[in-house]
């Protein structure tokens, strides 16, 4: 079973946690600006990358709050968690050390 850890919690099992989406999604500054097009950008369309991706994760089972996770889509391994509001760590999937 792969174990994540929350930033507050610790190290659980995944049933614990659900996925919430790409983290770092900003928000338009001035939303009546935006066209039709732009607005379905902002809603729907996210990055999909193959490999190192910022993610939401929440901790339902547990403190039930938000986090951010830096994981590989390709290998399912957690490079690093971290709280929401800060900033994404400059992190090389290559290189460090996580958890799996
Ligand atoms: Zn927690």
């Amino acid at each position: 079973m792969l174990i994540i850890t929350c930033p507050f919690c610790g190290a659980r099992p995944e049933a614990e946690f659900r996925y919430g989406g790409e983290a770092h999604v900003a928000r338009p500054a001035d939303p009546s600006a935006l066209s039709d097009q732009e607005w379905a950008d902002f809603l729907y369309n996210r990055t999909n990358p193959k490999g190192l991706h910022a993610e939401r994760w929440r901790h339902i089972h547990g403190c039930g709050r938000y986090f951010n996770a830096l994981r590989d889509t390709v290998s399912d391994f957690f490079v690093t968690t971290y709280k929401t509001g800060e900033p994404r760590p400059g992190h090389d999937a290559t290189t460090t050390a996580g958890e799996r």
